[in-house]
């Protein structure tokens, strides 16, 4: 579809496309769209940044606008990807088209998510944990519901919201149209998509339409004790602006932070122990680039819509595979170009085997000098869980 101007949705809707100044729907949006307007239920796969928040924001509005009475239910992982999901439908909702909204998320005041709950709010966006302490204290009801979108669904069984889920589908009526989205398909999501879906047209957005493909991967073999020394080279003699850093424990976020800071460059930590405020204030300050580099853990950078991301640095790699694809989709966005770069040490060499086996290539390995892998390091992984902190702290005091 070379056009929005072509779908077959309301006049208001495509003005204010128009406004936003944008004209030609990404492949996920030119294929799950036209399927939602005809009112079926779909199954669909795309990666971070293939534009999926306008797939289904597009037909769930014009829906509301076609039926007065039907009111819609999406949820996301995280607090800050509803937020964002919240903006972009607001921004496409003109002041002509009258539907008001209500977002739940947790780490915010009941106050204003209740006022706006009680003001016939037909767009409810939130976490599964927040819309179920609604639904408990009858703040929110769904009987109503219609249209019903499950966004980044892998995560939110990653995140433990399955019995979440479970329990807000048991509320709303067995007639709706349900959108279901995820980066990953495991056995759990397509059991999930089978009791919630159906008859479901499955879209994909086809592996040469997806992020990853504009992405530059690189590997640095590099002794755990010189990672900080390695990353502040990078990024100092690169001049790197808008870098995105992932460590695996919220305490390596921390600590990486504050070195960064010592050594001059402009940093911030987002992860689940800061404050709603604190997350909003980093996010803010590295988008507008008071902040250059943005150090996350997986699951606070989940879903944020940074665009145009030149730069994501794996400080660790994860032991998880399918998180490689998921913090690497954060750059190239939206057809921009962007450099991947993971430094692995001696006992992250399983983890590395096995993100190449899932994404079916080998990466290119470089070695800095003066930054050399260590010959002695064991090549044991380290557990999904435990801290990644130098076993011997006495070998690498000073650097690490
Ligand atoms: P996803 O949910 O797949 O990660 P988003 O919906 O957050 O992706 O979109 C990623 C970025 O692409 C956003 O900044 C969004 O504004 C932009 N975008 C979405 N659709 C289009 C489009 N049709 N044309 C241009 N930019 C778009
Ligand atoms: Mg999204």
């Amino acid at each position: 579809m070379e056009n929005f101007k072509l779908l077959k949705i309301e006049d208001s809707l495509k003005n204010s496309l128009e406004k936003m100044k944008f004209t030609k729907p990404t492949p996920i949006q030119a294929m799950a769209i036209p399927v939602a307007l005809e009112g079926k239920d779909i199954l669909g796969t795309a990666q971070t940044g293939t534009g999926k928040t306008l797939a289904f924001s597009i037909p769930l509005i014009n829906k509301l606008i076609l039926d007065k009475n039907a009111f819609a239910l999406v949820m996301c992982p995280t607090r800050e990807l509803a937020t964002q999901v919240m903006a972009a439908i607001k921004s496409i909702i003109s002041d002509k088209i009258n539907i008001k909204t209500a977002l739940l998320i947790g780490g915010e005041a009941m106050q204003k998510q209740l006022r706006q709950l009680s003001n016939r709010s037909r767009i409810i966006v939130g976490t599964p944990g927040r819309i179920n302490d609604h639904l408990k204290r009858k703040s929110l009801n769904l009987s109503a519901t219609k249209y019903l979108v499950l966004d980044e669904t892998d995560r939110m069984l990653d995140m433990g919201f399955l019995r979440d889920i479970e329990r807000v589908m048991k509320l709303i009526p067995d007639k709706r149209q349900n959108l279901m989205f995820s980066a990953t398909f495991s056995k759990d999501i397509k059991k999930l998509a089978f009791t919630i879906l159906s008859n479901p047209v499955q879209v994909e957005a086809t592996p040469e339409n997806t992020a990853v493909e504009a992405i530059s991967q690189k590997v640095y073999r590099v002794a755990k004790a010189h990672k900080t020394g390695l990353i502040i080279k990078l990024i100092s003699e690169g001049n790197w602006k808008q870098v995105l850093v992932f460590t695996r424990t919220k305490h390596g976020a921390n600590n990486l932070t504050k070195k960064l800071i010592g050594a001059g460059i402009t940093a911030a930590a987002i992860h689940g122990n800061k404050s709603q405020g604190a997350r909003t204030k980093a996010l803010k300050g590295f988008k507008d680039g008071a902040v250059r580099v943005m150090v996350a853990t997986d699951i606070a950078a989940r879903g944020l819509d940074i665009p145009l991301l030149p730069h994501v640095i794996n400080f660790e790699i994860p032991n998880i595979s399918e998180d490689y694809v998921h913090r690497i989709g954060r750059t190239g966005r939206a057809g921009a170009k962007g450099e991947a770069i993971s430094l692995v040490s001696a006992d992250e060499t399983t983890f590395l085997r096995d993100i190449q086996k899932l994404i079916g290539e080998k990466l290119p390995v470089e070695i800095m000098e003066g930054f050399e892998p260590d010959p002695n390091a064991s090549t044991t992984p380290i557990k999904p869980g435990q801290n990644r902190q130098p076993r011997n702290k006495a070998k690498s005091s000073g650097k690490g």
